[in-house]
């Protein structure tokens, strides 16, 4: 198989390479809220730069480009060292195939436009690995202006940049009376509404990125649902597969990076390795290359037309394991240079902690493996 660049994608990635040597920003400061903006900051200068938006297709305002396009914009992202693009893609994508015309008009303009972020709804503290379990309620109703509306209530957990969010995803229980699978919907929720309250949560290492997102008693509009009541797992399971798929080749081109970087140290004498070193550094080097044409492969089939679906799965696992090997080892070569003071190098071995849990854990990435690409019994 061969991966290089045909001629437009080697175009492609040599004028962005060449904007990004002028552009790249200082690393992005580790204080939360200063941390958004300046991620904001970026992505509106990639936007203003026609960096934006490569593979949606163009009836949706996108600019209609072969994902392969997007694939090259991550890795140069990557490999310059920059800030990654905040992911919004897989919403967009969601509302563009499951919205009516008017909430394409409405909610993917401000998507394309970035005038609003959106948050994810979807994990409960009864609901996380089970997301079908969960109690959040939208229960329909008819308002005294005979209009038919929403009454949302209940809880979300661990919802990233809820407290910079406009907009929520939300997947909330609207037809109680079927089975659980098939009675959850998707409400497209503003944030500003009244009953809705958002906490946030500190993490150990200080982060104040995740929410608690309470509902009480909160009214929306008809229009707020995304597709037809119970059709919420459909379109959870059809976003996931692009939030877990090779739109992780930013990372992957970040990690390459990082460990060409301790390479290079290393042949300098900058830094020691022992015997566990080494082998620890080989580890990583073998886990990043396999998982390199794994990406490959999977952008090639998506770009057969192939949706990600459950083979998403392989590709996260990989990830999760490459991340654990490069950034352990790095933090055993780099030592108390890595922990003295906060760095970007210690978020991105946090991030590579958090890599098993978020999008489905590795347990259930190895589950939807087991089941849906192997045909394995349920337990
Ligand atoms: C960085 C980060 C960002 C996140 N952002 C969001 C967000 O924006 N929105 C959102 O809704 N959620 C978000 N989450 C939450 C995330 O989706 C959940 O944490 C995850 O799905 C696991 O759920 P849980 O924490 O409730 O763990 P649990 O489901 O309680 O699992 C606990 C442990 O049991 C294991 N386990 C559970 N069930 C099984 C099973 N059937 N077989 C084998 N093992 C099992 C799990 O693998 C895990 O190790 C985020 C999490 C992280 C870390």
């Amino acid at each position: 198989m061969d991966f290089s660049d045909n001629p437009e994608q080697a175009v492609f990635r040599r004028r962005f390479r060449a904007w990004l040597s002028e552009n790249v920003p200082p690393e992005v400061p580790h204080e939360s809220d200063a941390r958004e903006a300046a991620e904001r900051a970026w992505h509106r200068r990639l936007a203003d730069a026609g960096y934006d938006w490569l593979s949606l297709p163009k009836e949706f305002g996108g600019q209609g480009l072969p994902e392969s396009f997007e694939a090259i914009f991550n890795e140069e992202l990557g490999r310059a060292g920059a800030p990654l693009p905040l992911g919004q893609g897989h919403l967009a994508r969601a509302i563009a195939k499951f919205g009516t015309p008017e909430q394409k008009t409405v909610h993917l303009r401000s998507l394309l436009e970035h005038t609003k972020r959106w948050c994810q709804g979807f994990s409960e503290p009864g609901a996380g690995s089970d997301l079908a379990s969960l109690a959040t309620r939208a229960e329909r109703f008819r308002g005294v202006d005979g209009a038919v509306r929403y009454r949302i209530d209940g809880q979300k957990i661990w919802t990233s940049d809820a407290r910079y969010s406009q907009m929520c995803f939300l997947l909330a229980r609207s037809e109680p009376d079927r089975r659980k699978h098939e009675g959850i919907s998707v409400f497209l929720v503003p944030m500003d509404l009244r009953g809705i309250e958002v906490r946030t949560i500190v993490t150990a290492y200080g982060s104040n990125e995740f929410a608690q997102v309470f509902f009480d008693g909160v009214e929306v509009e008809a229009g707020a649902l995304l597709g037809a009541p119970g059709q919420g797992w459909e379109i959870a399971n059809f976003l996931l597969g692009f939030e877990r798929g090779p739109a992780d080749n930013g990372w992957i081109a970040r990690m390459r990076r990082t460990i060409q970087g301790l390479e290079e140290r290393l042949r300098k004498g900058e830094l020691e390795v022992d015997a566990a070193g080494r082998i620890a550094l080989a580890r990583a080097e073998v886990a990043l290359r396999v998982l390199e044409i794994q990406a490959q492969r999977t952008l090639s089939k998506r770009m057969g037309g192939d949706a990600p679906g459950a083979a998403g799965s392989v590709d996260k696992l990989l990830l999760t394991r490459a991340d654990r090997a490069v950034h352990g080892v790095m933090m055993d070569l780099l030592g108390a240079e890595a922990l003295s003071h906060r760095t970007p190098r210690l978020d991105d071995y946090f991030w590579s902690l958090a890599q098993s849990i978020f999008g489905g854990t590795s347990q259930i990435q190895r589950n939807i493996v087991a089941q849906r690409l192997l045909g394995m019994p349920r337990k």
